[in-house]
């Protein structure tokens, strides 16, 4: 028999139990899904987002792995209590529902939309945007979201830059890495995109030196992690004129503080990290698939790199 421990809270058990046990009854597998086992040490896996019943994994002396259900795992990468793998989420819904927020959110600055939704006021607005092809949009980071960001932008016809770790080579889209390929990417970013995790190497990377490499007017949306932008360098750039808009699902502190200066700040649109969900049912397909390719003596899908941090 194999037990599954479900750690996150109940709100979650609540949207997970049903398509979890649907996934797993698929694999065939003999399996026990449950909150609670009175003995830690006979749990084989752990099913983990954080702020759940399990900080500590040191009892669960015989878990083969730590599966997660959110993409970042800034909260639990550093748990020196975790010895064993930790994987991550990847999952179709979750990357669909972040294609489709990007994409709203870039065209609704790209087309100046905001000019006609809050200017109902007899004023002949007559604003041209340009076409997407003479829009540069740059994508920090070209994982399994911004990756798929990028392509939907190419897809239409945004001239679009990404950035990340390792070079990629991705049809449509100018892929660059290092030092210098940032400082290319943010200089053409008259929209850019935030989709890195969170590591040391990413923290307060949207510095003033950074952002004053963006052009004037240039927008910043960010549902990657609130900590990869400085927030008083973002204040300043706002304040000062050379940074128009930003969009930010994400925040150092997450409920955002009600006296925080973004929420009344005129150039500054709050979302309350919702730019996208792992869907519980495509999830479940992930994490069932794992515990069968596990069981089966197969590597285990997207395995967190420990060292890097994501
Ligand atoms: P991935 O791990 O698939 O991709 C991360 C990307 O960032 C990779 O391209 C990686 O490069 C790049 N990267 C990492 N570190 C660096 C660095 N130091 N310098 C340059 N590039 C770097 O992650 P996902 O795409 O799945 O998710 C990205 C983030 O989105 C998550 O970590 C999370 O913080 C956030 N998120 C937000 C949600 C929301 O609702 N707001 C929902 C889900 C996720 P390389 O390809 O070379 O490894």
């Amino acid at each position: 028999m194999i037990n599954i421990l479900f750690t996150a809270n109940s709100q979650r058990w609540a949207q997970y139990e049903k398509p979890l046990r649907h996934a797993l009854d698929d694999t065939g597998l003999p399996y026990v899904l449950s909150q609670k086992f009175t003995d830690p040490e006979t749990v084989d896996y752990l099913i983990y987002a954080p702020k759940g019943s399990v900080s500590d994994f040191t009892p669960f002396i015989r878990a083969k792995a730590v599966l997660g259900l959110w993409a970042g795992v800034e909260a639990v990468v550093d748990n020196e209590t975790l010895t064993i793998p930790l994987t991550r989420m990847v999952d179709h819904g979750l990357s669909q529902g972040m294609v489709e927020w990007v994409t709203g959110h870039v065209l609704r600055h790209h087309l100046g939309m905001d000019r006609h939704i809050s200017g109902q006021d007899g004023q002949w607005r007559d604003y041209i945007p340009p076409l997407a092809r003479d829009r540069h949009v740059t994508v920090l980071g070209l994982g399994a979201l911004g990756g798929a960001c990028a392509r939907a932008l190419a897809a239409l016809n945004f001239n679009v830059t990404g950035w990340s770790r390792s070079r990629k080579t991705i049809s449509g889209i100018n892929c660059l890495s290092g030092g210098a390929g940032l400082d290319q990417a943010l200089v053409s970013a008259e929209i850019l995109v935030l989709l890195l995790p969170l590591t040391p190497a990413t923290e307060n990377l949207l510095n003033n030196a950074r952002l004053s490499k963006m052009p004037r007017g240039g927008v910043i949306i960010n549902p990657g992690r609130g900590a990869l932008i400085d927030d008083d360098a973002l204040l300043a750039c706002l304040d000062n004129g050379h940074l128009n808009h930003a969009t930010l699902d994400v925040f150092r502190t997450e409920p955002l503080p009600e006296n925080h200066p973004f929420w009344a700040h005129n150039k500054v649109t709050v979302t309350p990290h919702i730019a996208s969900e792992t869907r519980p049912d495509t999830a479940s397909q992930v994490i069932a698939d794992n515990i069968s390719r596990s069981e089966k003596g197969l590597a285990l899908r997207y395995l967190v790199d420990r060292n890097a941090g994501y």
